[in-house]
């Protein structure tokens, strides 16, 4: 990445505290528009949330229960984007649904479900399947035979979560001069000065600088972050952890990600990446320091029971464990709405008027973030927009 310093002193149009993928997909927006901008962060870039995810670009099938149309037509959509754009790091494959007598909802419902989806990716998704119950085993041999009735087969993307936000950003660093950023740079102090904000950071880079507007794209830090800067806010998030386990890749026999619904309601996936295969993901209410977010033990038993239930004919145990890992999701509050069901879609809020804060949304949704909060910056400040398109990100 290419190497820009930076002076105590110096102006920018725009200030992005948060480099995981929101910060990235705002820094490549902003500088493709011509403004000066810079993105710090506390941490490496990527390293977070944003590196911590499931690895699925993915419209959401899950989100259809909760009749969140427009969010999945919307992460359909920028799913199909990713994969042509990043073909190397975020490859259309089959999912595999299981679907069981004792499932949620009967045989018909998942079928329509899957028809749904289909028709909101504007029938670009790859046309969905529906398998019976002796053609599952070729997907997956060692699958749990009783009161399985078929499988529905349908199309999402498994990602490098990291590598498509590091893609972004160097395309942003290194075609845009006005563009810049710091890691291990952290924002400690800001202040709001008429038409224009001071912050002071610290870390690696102790600075003092300006800029017309300032954007937290800080993921699940945001509410301590703020508190802590003095900004008037109310506590808007619902922090939830979500783990994961890395298995040994012949732990299990499977060809395609297989999601499994387990008897609490989660839905859990399990999915072969090369030389490995993720499992998750828990949900659990968190506080504290997301950069801290451990697995517990609690989790990895939960994980293993779940994969031992639905795959009987493997055993899965402590020893099928290569790694592990546990990220905070970015929820924002919703009254009367558990962990589980509150909506994936993205709010952006302003304490000042030059003082921005995206919260919420999706990995698969950066751009449409980025965008929704670059929009408004532009249109406060009277400057012109030109919305980032396919050769933008190339
Ligand atoms: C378990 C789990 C599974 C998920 N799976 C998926 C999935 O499969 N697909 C999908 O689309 N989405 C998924 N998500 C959601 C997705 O990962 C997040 O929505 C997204 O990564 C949030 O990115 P972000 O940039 O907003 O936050 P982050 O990546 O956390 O970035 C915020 C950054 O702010 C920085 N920061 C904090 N404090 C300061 C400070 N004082 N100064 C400077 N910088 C600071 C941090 O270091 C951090 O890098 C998942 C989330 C979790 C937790």
């Amino acid at each position: 990445m290419v190497e820009k310093e930076v002076k105590s002193g110096e102006h920018f149009d725009v200030i992005i505290v948060g480099g995981g993928i929101t910060g990235a997909g705002l820094l490549k927006d902003i500088c493709s528009n011509g403004k000066k901008v810079l993105m710090i962060d506390k941490h490496e870039f990527m390293s977070q949330t944003s590196s911590r995810s499931s690895k699925m670009l993915h419209g959401g099938i899950r989100y259809l229960e909760s009749l969140d149309f427009n969010l999945v037509n919307e992460a359909l959509q920028e799913k199909i984007l990713w994969t042509k754009l990043t073909p190397k790091y975020a490859k259309r494959i089959p999912f595999i649904l299981p679907i069981f007598k004792t499932s949620k909802y009967p045989f018909w419902f998942y079928q329509l479900g899957l028809e749904l989806y289909d028709f909101l990716s504007e029938y670009k998704n790859g046309q969905h399947q529906i398998i019976r119950q002796d053609e599952i085993l070729y997907y997956a041999p060692d699958i749990l035979q009783l009161n399985l009735k078929g499988a529905g087969i349908y199309f999402d993307a498994v990602m490098n979560d990291k590598m498509i936000g590091i893609h972004v950003i160097k395309r942003a660093l290194n075609n845009y001069q006005n563009a810049v950023a710091l890691e291990k740079t952290s924002i400690t102090s800001i202040k709001n000065e008429n038409d224009q904000v001071r912050i002071k950071t610290a870390g690696e880079n102790n600075l003092e600088l300006t800029a017309s507007d300032i954007v937290f794209a800080t993921g699940p830090f945001t509410d301590q972050l703020l508190k802590d800067l003095n900004i008037p806010w109310e506590d808007k998030m619902l922090l939830s952890r979500g783990s994961h386990l890395w298995l040994k890749k012949d732990a299990l026999n499977i060809k395609y990600p297989i999601v499994i619904q387990s008897y609490d309601d989660r839905v859990i996936f399990v999915i072969p990446h090369s030389d490995r295969i993720l499992v998750g993901t828990t949900e659990l209410p968190y506080s504290g320091d997301p950069a801290k977010a451990e697995i517990t033990e609690e989790e990895i038993n939960y994980l293993i029971d779940e994969v031992n239930f639905f795959f009987p004919g493997k055993k899965v145990d402590k020893t099928s464990i290569i790694d592990s890992y546990s990220g905070v999701r970015p929820l924002v509050k919703e009254e009367g709405k558990k962990h589980g069901k509150v909506s994936r879609t993205h709010k952006l809020f302003h304490p000042y008027q030059n003082t921005h804060v995206i919260i919420g949304g999706k990995y698969t949704t950066f751009r449409v973030m980025a965008q929704d909060t670059t929009k408004h910056i532009f249109s406060k400040n009277k400057w012109s927009y030109r919305e980032n398109g396919f050769f933008d990100y190339l």
